[in-house]
């Protein structure tokens, strides 16, 4: 390193269009990284974090903006990350290089990725979706846990849904525990967040068949036919399950049959039991895209 390059060394600086080199903790863009563990930051920020280099780069493939792309200095000269990095700047984003301490520091981690990238949040407006044909539809009611948040966006991703809709106080999708257990699903299924009365409103709009699951619900959930018509599945909250307003505004209300002695089942298996019934007739092996 020159010593034109030691002034920008810890300083924040950009060396425009270059790589800003970080290894200290207590740098200012280090702590802003660090505080996108937490959503009141990520909110102010607009912005998120994701790990992995195949994360990042299916990201920017499909088109979400980079804000800054940071690797620890194993992944210097890689071909692909350097790769990204061009891509990063060539889109107006930072490209930060740091020690591995500064990346399990910015992910809380202890193994940490070589790679992470902070993305602009997107959301879809519930207004934008006017479900058709055999689309599929998940609405979560104020689910509260990253990991089933996360699971249940990769799950609808993997059977070909065409988005989430968020009612009510929720976890955040954004938040590194959600977007790690979407495994990269988190770019390519669209979230809407509403109020409930946002969502009754557009509910009353949409002439597609609102199958709600509940415990106390009268149908087997392999007797509808879904099949012709959007779909929009409505699942429950993790300790309470469906309110009656919500429960009120579906077609159908759907039971998973139980036996043993488990009260009922985890709120993301039964969204993937559902999702699999649901898209039963779509899905086939060998036509996967
Ligand atoms: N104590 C809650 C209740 O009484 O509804 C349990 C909620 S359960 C953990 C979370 C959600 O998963 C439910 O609201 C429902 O949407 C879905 N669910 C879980 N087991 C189900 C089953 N056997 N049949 C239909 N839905 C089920």
């Amino acid at each position: 390193m020159t010593r034109h390059d030691d002034r920008y060394r810890d300083s924040g600086l950009a060396r425009p269009g270059k790589v800003k080199e970080v290894t200290s903790l207590t740098n200012p863009i280090v702590k802003d990284l660090r505080a996108l563990a937490m959503k009141k930051f990520r909110d102010q920020q607009g912005a998120f974090i994701a790990e992995g280099l195949k994360l990042v780069i299916d990201a920017l493939d499909l088109g979400w903006t980079i804000k800054t792309l940071v690797y620890s200095k194993a992944g210097k000269g890689n071909s692909l990350v350097e790769q990204v990095a061009a891509r990063t700047i060539a889109k107006g984003g930072d490209v930060l290089e740091v020690s591995e301490k500064v990346i399990a520091a910015i992910t809380r981690r202890d193994n940490p990725q070589m790679v992470v990238g902070v993305f602009e949040q997107k959301l879809l407006s519930l207004s934008a979706i006017k479900p058709h044909g055999n689309e599929v539809y998940v609405a979560l009611d104020r689910v509260r846990d990253p990991g089933n948040l996360g699971t249940i966006i990769r799950t609808a991703d993997a059977v070909g849904a065409k988005g989430i809709i968020l009612i009510g106080e929720t976890t955040d999708p954004f938040s590194l525990e959600t977007v790690r257990a979407t495994m990269g699903s988190v770019f390519a299924m669209p979230v809407a967040r509403a109020t409930e009365a946002e969502f009754l409103s557009w509910r009353k709009g949409f002439s597609g068949l609102v199958v709600g699951t509940h415990l106390k619900g009268a149908v087997d959930y392999r007797t509808i036919d879904y099949d012709g018509k959007p779909v929009v599945l409505m699942m429950g909250n993790e300790q309470q399950g469906l309110p009656d307003n919500l429960a009120s505004a579906c077609g159908k209300l759907a039971r998973i049959p139980q036996q043993g002695r488990a009260d009922s089942l985890n709120l993301a298996i039964a969204t993937g039991v559902m999702l699999f019934e649901i898209r039963r007739n779509s899905l086939q092996l060998g036509s996967e895209t």
